[in-house]
């Protein structure tokens, strides 16, 4: 989900360079150097230290919260806020946001929710998506930021929103001197305090910022291979909870990829989403505000046609019987007369929500006041039965499995 391309704002424009011989896009030095360079030196210089002087507790624990500060204003502010419009938030929350997301070192606001919306739009189009799992583990984590593929070209056609935020633009504008600010920052103050500048250079600069890159870049590679579909197989995106654990609850792709407008990802109450618990805080600090949820019937009528998509494929095998056709023949009307009730109760419920009087003792407002109850209670029964519903067609798979 990420974006990484390190090239000065200068060239932005020009055409794709080619190399001649390989017929391949140059390479995009700077982006190939830090990725390189970045991790050798955390990989020979961390055993180095910890066999040489040996670290402390206080250096894991400015590592972690660096990280963790990378990390989250990656997901709640670049992904959720500014790339999906998922909630909206207030201006210090977004330059908190715009700082730490910028000590990723992940390209700026503008370009990195560019290129994520064309992912989105386009996912798994080899010519269109900028990191299309199509083309293959290693291009969809890494591969494809270090040339200069011509998905990769600046467009910002699709982020006009974004063109009208202050706080993205003067990010973009500044993206490079922010970005290294920034990243020596931290390490330099704790330097400062401890006198261990080393150390702090070694764990909270450069390995940081390694693992900062790697588990942002295993959301466009790993979470499009590894893990399970319950939302939709239209397109190669997982959930996967062990993922989530590294990547501040963005794990749960096959949802996000379905639902990118939620500002959760993980779902179920239990599913571990920090994202969703740091945005769901701003709202209760009024930091946010206006957080986008998908509703609960329209994310069982997901998983309800997803096994119901299962109960199809058995069809075209020979050997499906008249049970297996009349069942999902039967299912397939069932939601779809679920689902028209259920758009019709909301309609109304909504006209209702919107409905003003100036007098409430009025009978009119009584009246009103008690079909918009009806209709509350009738959301309920109809979001009761189409999880009912996915209990049934999912039982029935199982069953003829
Ligand atoms: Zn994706
Ligand atoms: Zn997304």
């Amino acid at each position: 989900m990420e974006s990484q391309n390190t090239e000065q704002p200068a060239s932005r424009s020009l055409p794709v360079a080619t190399h001649p011989e390989l017929g391949k896009p140059d390479f995009v030095w700077p982006t190939v150097l830090m990725l390189t360079i970045t991790p050798l030196i955390a990989l020979i210089g961390v055993p180095w230290y910890q066999l040489a002087v040996g670290f402390e507790w206080s250096h894991w624990l400015t590592f972690a919260v660096v990280a963790a500060l990378n990390g989250i204003s990656i997901t709640a502010g670049y992904h959720r806020l500014w790339a999906h419009n998922a909630y909206k938030a207030k201006t210090p929350l977004k330059i908190v946001l715009a700082l730490f997301g910028a000590a990723a070192f992940q390209n700026s606001i503008l370009t990195w929710a560019s290129q994520h919306r064309r992912h989105h739009r386009h996912v798994d189009v080899i010519d269109e998506d900028p990191y299309s799992a199509k083309k293959g583990l290693w291009y969809s984590h890494i591969g494809w930021m270090l040339r200069h593929y011509p998905t990769n070209t600046d467009d910002f056609s699709n982020v006009a929103d974004l063109k009208r935020d202050k706080v993205v633009m003067w990010q973009h504008k500044h993206y490079y001197s922010v970005a290294l600010v920034m990243n020596i920052l931290p390490p330099l103050i704790m330097g400062m305090l401890t006198g261990d500048y080393l150390a702090h250079f070694l764990a909270c600069g450069f390995l940081r910022l390694v693992y900062s890159h790697h588990t942002t870049f295993f959301i466009n590679s790993l979470a499009h291979y590894w893990g399970r579909q319950p939302y939709t197989e239209d397109n190669t995106a997982r959930d996967n909870d062990l993922l989530a654990l590294f990547t501040y609850g963005e794990g749960y792709h096959n949802y996000h990829h379905l639902f990118q407008g939620d500002y959760r990802n993980g779902v179920r109450w239990w599913q571990f989403d920090p994202t969703k618990w740091l945005i769901k805080t701003c709202d209760w600090l009024g930091l946010a505000y206006d957080l986008r949820k998908t509703p609960d019937f329209k994310i069982c009528e997901a998983m309800v046609n997803r096994q119901l998509e299962a109960a199809r494929q058995r069809l075209s095998s020979d050997r499906a019987s008249d049970r297996v056709r009349t069942f999902v023949e039967l299912e397939t009307q069932h939601l779809a007369k679920l689902l028209s009730e259920w758009r019709a109760a909301r309609a109304r419920w909504f006209e209702h929500n919107k409905t003003r009087f100036r007098d409430a003792s009025s009978d009119l407002h009584a009246a009103v006041e008690q079909e918009r109850a009806q209709l509350t209670q009738q959301l309920k029964d109809l979001e009761h039965s189409v999880k009912q519903q996915y209990q049934r067609v999912r039982s029935f798979n199982l069953a003829v499995a």
